[in-house]
C-alpha cells in the first residue's frame, strides 16, 4: 500500500500477530487511502475476534472507519468479560480444541465439537447457522467473513485455553450436566436402569449418577472422577461467581 501515512498503535496483547517490526508504539503504516481501519488491522496480522475499541486521534470509531493521513489509530483488544449479543452463549471448536471441547463441557458449557475435521468453510457456517463461537487457533479460518462470532485461543495447553475461554466469555458454569463425549445433556440415572449397558465390575464397584440423553452414555463416578473433580473445583473456584449468561 502506498497512500496515506498513518501511525498504528496495538493493545500489548495484541502484538504477537503482527511481525516484530509492528510491535511498537505509533508505527508509521501506509494505507491505501480506500480501505477501512477492519482492514488495516487485517493487514497486521491481527483477527477482527481480538479486536475491542478503535481510537483515532482519541476518538472511537467504528471498523469500517477510512483513515486519513497522519491521522494516529490505536488498537485495543477485546473487553473480558466479552459480551455476545444475539443469541445464548455457546461454542463451536475446532478440531485441535478436543480435550478443551471436553473440559467445557464437562463444566456444562454447550461446545460443538466434531472429532473429523469438516474444513474450514463447514465451520463457519455452522457458526452462523447456529450462533455459535467459533473458538480455534488459526488465523485464517477467524478471519472468515460469514461466522457468527469468533475467538482465538491463545495457548496450547488444555489448562490455559480454559481459562483463557472462562475468563472471557464468563459462561454460566453447571458441572456434570452435559455429556463429554457428544455434548447432549445428561439425566438422572440409577444402575437397575442402565445395568445392561455396565461391565459387570463396573456394576459393583461404582455408584452410576447419569446417562446423556442423546448418545444414552452412562456416568458412574469412577476411576478418573478425581481428576475430573479437580478440573471442576478450580473453575467453580475461579469462575463461578459472576457468571451472567
Ligand atoms: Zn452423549
Amino acid at each position: 500500500m502506498n497512500g496515506p501515512g498513518i501511525e498504528l498503535t496495538l493493545a500489548p496483547e495484541l502484538r504477537l500477530f503482527a511481525p516484530p517490526s509492528r510491535r511498537l508504539d505509533r508505527v508509521p503504516t501506509a494505507t491505501d487511502g480506500a480501505s477501512s481501519l477492519g482492514h488495516v488491522v487485517e493487514s497486521a496480522g491481527v483477527p477482527l475476534t481480538e479486536v475491542g475499541r478503535l481510537l483515532v486521534d482519541g476518538s472511537e470509531v467504528p471498523v469500517s472507519y477510512v483513515p486519513r493521513a497522519g491521522q494516529s489509530v490505536e488498537v485495543f483488544g477485546v473487553d473480558r468479560p466479552q459480551r455476545i449479543p444475539g443469541a445464548p452463549l455457546r461454542f463451536l471448536l475446532d478440531v485441535h480444541l478436543g480435550t478443551l471441547a471436553r473440559r467445557l463441557r464437562l463444566l456444562g458449557v454447550d461446545a460443538a465439537y466434531d472429532n473429523e475435521d469438516p474444513g474450514d468453510p463447514a465451520l463457519a457456517t455452522r457458526s452462523a447457522a447456529e450462533s455459535r463461537v467459533l473458538l480455534s487457533r488459526d488465523r485464517g479460518l477467524l478471519r472468515r467473513r460469514e461466522i457468527f462470532a469468533g475467538a482465538y485461543v491463545y495457548s496450547d495447553n488444555p489448562d490455559e485455553q480454559l481459562r483463557d475461554v472462562l475468563g472471557r466469555f464468563a459462561p454460566a458454569l453447571a458441572p456434570w450436566t452435559r455429556c463429554t463425549a457428544c455434548n447432549g445433556t445428561l439425566r438422572e440415572a440409577d444402575k437397575d436402569s442402565v445395568g445392561d449397558r455396565l461391565e459387570h465390575g463396573t456394576q459393583r464397584s461404582y455408584d452410576v449418577f447419569a446417562q446423556c440423553a442423546d448418545c444414552e452414555r452412562v456416568y458412574w463416578r469412577g476411576a478418573h472422577h478425581s481428576r475430573l473433580e479437580r478440573i471442576v473445583d478450580e473453575a467453580l473456584a475461579e469462575f463461578g461467581d459472576g457468571a451472567t449468561v
